[in-house]
């Protein structure tokens, strides 16, 4: 039977002033990166989105907030937006990442519709002070298994070529290995002039390495390319799908370009795979 490749679209809905310390992310006001910043999309402008992703054969898609935590006060707005979104598309598999989160906040986005939560352990709680110092890698496994305990879906992974070592990507594969989650997201670290990781680009092969080491060791979830996908491999992606990923991000990341979605698609049909019709 012929592979289907699953597409998710993420929609920075709040962009980038979050007082955290995250050496990859340029979303920290620490950094002082040169990107686009604003406070809430409206729900109208999300649900725009939405469709636009769903034209564009996402089968998932991922309203993410800049911030180290879901506020209170953005609980009510998401679980309005959700059922707004939910409502324009049902079909999706609709996501919020939205940083660490209380299980009753988690339970309200639940009754709202949101399907799944997206929180990544980044790297292993080893290497974690290397590149937080603001919140601990210890918050983030709570947070995980908050996702866990009300029933949503969990999809966490994390980012590669941060000056990391071989230990720790093993390590961090182990523990989103002991949480089970549905779906996992590889990220290969992005550079920009503005973050402080001095590191060399991860290499095509190096990161391959990764894939079929978390394929091997998850067998049973979703794995992801998500950002650095083309920043990494270029337009020689084949080798990505043969070693194991079944899911990309389609479109622009949080602050960075991404591919056209139509040259994706095409991408991804000349490797001789489909698109999957429905998130599974
Ligand atoms: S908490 Fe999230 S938004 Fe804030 S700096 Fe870290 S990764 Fe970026």
């Amino acid at each position: 039977m012929q592979k289907e490749i699953m597409l998710c679209a993420i929609d920075n809905i709040l962009s980038g002033s979050c007082r955290e310390d995250c050496k990859f992310c340029t979303q920290s006001i620490h950094h002082g990166a040169d990107i686009e910043r604003y406070r809430l999309k409206s729900t109208e402008e999300i649900v725009k989105d939405a469709k636009i992703a769903r034209a564009n054969k996402a089968v998932g898609f991922c309203m993410v907030t800049a911030g180290k935590a879901l506020e209170d006060k953005h609980v009510e707005f998401l679980c309005k937006t959700a059922k707004a979104v939910k409502k324009a598309v049902p079909e999706f598999n609709l996501i919020a990442c939205n940083g660490t989160a209380t299980k009753e906040q988690l339970k309200a986005l639940q009754a709202s519709g949101v399907d799944s939560y997206n929180h990544n352990l980044e790297t292993s709680e080893n290497y974690y002070p290397q590149i937080c110092t603001t919140h601990g890698w210890s918050e983030r496994y709570k947070t995980c298994e908050n996702v866990k305990s009300t029933g949503l879906n969990l999809c966490s992974g994390g980012i590669f070529g941060m000056g990391e070592s071989e230990q720790d990507r093993e390590e961090l594969i182990a523990a989103i290995q002991t949480l089970q989650p549905k779906s996992v997201p590889l990220n290969f670290f992005m550079k920009n002039p503005a973050l402080p990781l001095e590191v060399e680009p991860i290499t095509p092969a190096q990161a391959l390495k990764i894939v079929r080491y978390a394929r091997a060791q998850l067998p049973g979830q979703k794995l992801m390319a998500a950002g650095g996908r083309e920043s990494t491999f270029g337009t020689d992606q084949k080798p990505l799908f043969e070693a194991g990923i079944d899911a990309i991000v389609i479109g622009d990341y949080l602050t960075a370009k991404g591919e056209s979605c139509d040259k994706d698609i095409a991408m991804i049909q000349s490797y001789g795979y489909g698109i999957a019709k429905r998130c599974r």
